[in-house]
């Protein structure tokens, strides 16, 4: 199967519409061709800043305009991360992503120190990731000379529907970023969310661009909406977990060689439900020893590994 990056809407429409049993059946088939089925790679997300961010990300509980209780943190110690990091490894975690609540990076004594914490890790040998907002060129080279092998960048939602949940940026921006970091040498982690309040319209719009993308990002993360008290989204109703087997089935079909990560939402997910989902293409969770996902609740990496054992699953080294 060659790789595609000219979908139109119509047929990715079409694969997610698919007789539930098929579009797995097609999607396990896919996966089965570019990744090992049995793996699943374990990554760690660790909030290295919280709170207190400019934008107005409407599902998001560290920006500054809504009444949350996530608890403001400056940039954590350096000694702090590294030992976070060592944990992870010996956990099982190959891959490790700080995340900072910025809207975007500036050259100030911080991104040293997060150029600083990207060369130690990778000397660790995992896989290094950051989320740090929006990105220039310049940055995105001084990010891979440190070392950094990914650079999470999601698009959220689809162009349309940007505005409906996020006002202080717009898709473009997005894009740019995106760009600066494919332009760098650096992988690229970008996918998005669903249970916005978005149509199945908005979800087809948003995976044709990813899967319209010169070279498809090497990482998807598909989300279910974390509904934190005190955004505007709190209200809106938990995402059917059959929404989510579309959604990674029909990325997996588009994108097949992408690893495809289940992320937020799994907290909500019964463990038959996330065995849907690995069986539908995801072959990445994130997972931590203090149950968080940045701000919002996930299972614990004691878990995860118990509920992989239980499925004959493995991590991937
Ligand atoms: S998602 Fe990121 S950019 Fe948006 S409010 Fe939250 S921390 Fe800020």
């Amino acid at each position: 199967m060659k790789l595609k990056h000219n979908w139109n809407k119509e047929e990715i429409m079409s694969i997610y519409n698919r007789p539930l049993m098929e579009l797995i059946f097609e999607a396990a088939t896919v996966h089965r061709e570019f990744h090992n089925p049995s793996e699943i790679q374990i990554s760690t997300l660790l909030s290295i800043k919280t709170g207190g961010c400019p934008e107005d990300c409407s599902y998001c509980g560290q920006a500054a305009r809504y009444h949350t209780d996530i608890k403001v943190q400056a940039l954590l110690p350096t000694k702090t991360v590294i030992e976070h990091a060592k944990r992870a490894k010996e956990n099982g975690s190959s891959r490790f992503c700080m995340a900072a609540a910025w809207r975007e990076v500036r050259d100030n004594k911080d991104f040293d120190r997060i150029l600083e914490m990207v060369k130690e890790i990778n000397n660790m040998e995992m896989e290094v990731c950051c989320t740090l907002g929006m990105l220039t060129e310049k940055q995105a080279e001084r990010l891979r000379e440190a070392g950094l092998h990914a650079y999470n960048h999601n698009l959220d939602t689809s162009e349309n529907n940007y505005n409906q949940i996020i006002t202080t940026r717009n898709f473009n921006h997005r894009i740019n970023t995106i760009n600066n970091v494919r332009k760098a040498g650096i992988t690229v982690c970008s996918g998005g969310i669903i249970g916005l309040g978005e149509t199945v319209e908005d979800r087809i719009s948003m995976l044709t661009t990813l899967a319209n993308m010169d070279t498809h990002p090497e990482s998807v993360p598909i989300n279910a909406l974390a509904r934190v008290k005190g955004t505007p989204l709190e209200n809106l109703p938990k995402v059917n977990n059959w929404d989510m087997v579309r959604m990674i089935a029909t990325a997996r079909i588009i994108m097949p060689k992408s690893m495809v990560r289940l992320s937020a939402g799994r907290i909500e997910m019964s463990e038959s439900e996330q065995a849907w989902c690995f069986m539908s293409g995801a072959n990445s969770i994130f997972s931590s020893e203090d149950e968080t996902l940045l701000v919002t609740p996930n299972p614990s990496t004691y878990k995860d590994l118990k509920m992989l054992n239980r499925l004959g699953l493995s991590p991937m080294k």
